[in-house]
């Protein structure tokens, strides 16, 4: 079968390699139909990030199942969470299947050496080899390109509020952005969730016209202390300052969510965080628990994933395709 590979800095081609064989009852073989970018994608592929390349790209998807457990029939439309997790460890038990331990840390598709050797999804099959935990199935009429994302990125942006707006309903809600699409999705799970208004700072004006679109408040600048106080705060700028003005921007016992930090060390006020009790959450997102609320209020049109889409591109378009910047690519099997 043919798999894309990011060889080196910039360098995608599509490799032959050796199909994946099931080989056991709870395993199933897919067949990705609509791989969306991750926003840890275009920095890998323009040498941005740590990771050791080469990598097998790919690791958000809606999949055909081609072979599985007998719940699953052939052609079932599935999405593939990105991270592995068996559904009955402890870990995973309690919703930490990003911390499955029945699977080695990390262990996840589309990283490369990082995530283990589970390959990447834009592959003509892949294997799960956990695939009642893991794999969800999508409901009638959503479009596979549409949710590609719920995998991975989608669930991280729900992740980031809907745990705070389950403790303080109809909060208002300072999503801060920077790169990619996490905080946007964030802004659609906010207003999905019942936030009494979103607030989105960045400084890129297509991610801002984005924001708009789904019904942010928008502010063009920097995470300024004119903006006030919110009790439910995103951190999506993946830089230390930025998380320091999130969380300066964040109420007195409020709640900060910090969607990804590479740089191994910061600095924090913490003296400020401890008078003011405000909460900080750093870690990375649980993607499986997230995706079915993610697919129904998809379904119910609740959910608008769409919004954020930059460009549809076909299957044997990518490896030019992802070379040209853009927030969210998906790519499609005609
Ligand atoms: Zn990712
Ligand atoms: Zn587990």
């Amino acid at each position: 079968m043919r798999s894309l590979v990011l060889e080196d800095t910039r360098r995608l081609a599509w490799h032959d390699v050796p199909d994946p064989e099931r080989r056991h009852e709870r395993e199933a073989i897919v067949r990705p139909i609509a791989v969306a970018t991750c926003d840890l994608d275009q920095p890998m592929i323009f040498g941005q990030t740590p990771f050791a390349m080469p990598i097998h790209l790919g690791h958000e998807c809606v999949a055909e199942v081609v072979e599985g457990p007998d719940r699953f029939a052939a052609g079932d439309r599935v999405v593939v969470p990105f991270q592995i997790s068996c559904g009955t460890c402890e870990r995973c038990r309690r919703g930490l299947t990003g911390n499955c331990a029945s699977v080695a840390p990390l262990s996840m598709y589309g990283f490369g050496a990082l995530g283990g050797d589970w390959g990447g999804m834009l592959s003509d099959l892949a294997l799960v080899p956990y695939a009642e935990a893991m794999l969800v199935p999508l409901p009638d009429g959503v479009d596979p390109t549409v949710v590609a994302s719920a995998a991975d990125n989608i669930a991280d942006g729900w992740r980031a509020v809907a745990p705070a707006l389950a403790e303080q309903p109809a909060a208002d809600v300072l999503v801060v952005g920077g790169r990619g699409s996490i905080p946007l999705y964030a802004i659609d799970a906010a207003l999905a969730l019942g936030a009494a208004s979103v607030t989105y700072v960045d400084t890129d004006a297509a991610r801002l016209a984005v924001a708009g679109e789904l019904g942010a408040k928008v502010v063009e600048g920097k995470p300024e202390h004119s903006l006030g106080a919110f009790p439910v705060t995103v951190d999506g700028t993946a830089t230390p300052e930025g998380l320091v003005a999130t969380l300066r921007l964040t109420e007195w016992g409020g709640r900060c969510t910090s969607i990804g930090q590479i740089a191994p060390e910061g600095t924090l006020p913490l003296f400020e965080l401890y008078t003011r009790g405000v909460q900080l959450h750093i870690g990375r997102a649980m993607a499986r628990p997230a995706i079915p609320a993610i697919l129904d209020l998809v379904a119910a049109d609740r959910l608008r994933p769409q919004l954020v889409t930059s460009a549809t591109i076909a299957w044997d378009d990518a490896a030019d395709a992802l070379l040209e910047p853009a927030t969210k690519l998906i790519v499609q099997r005609s």
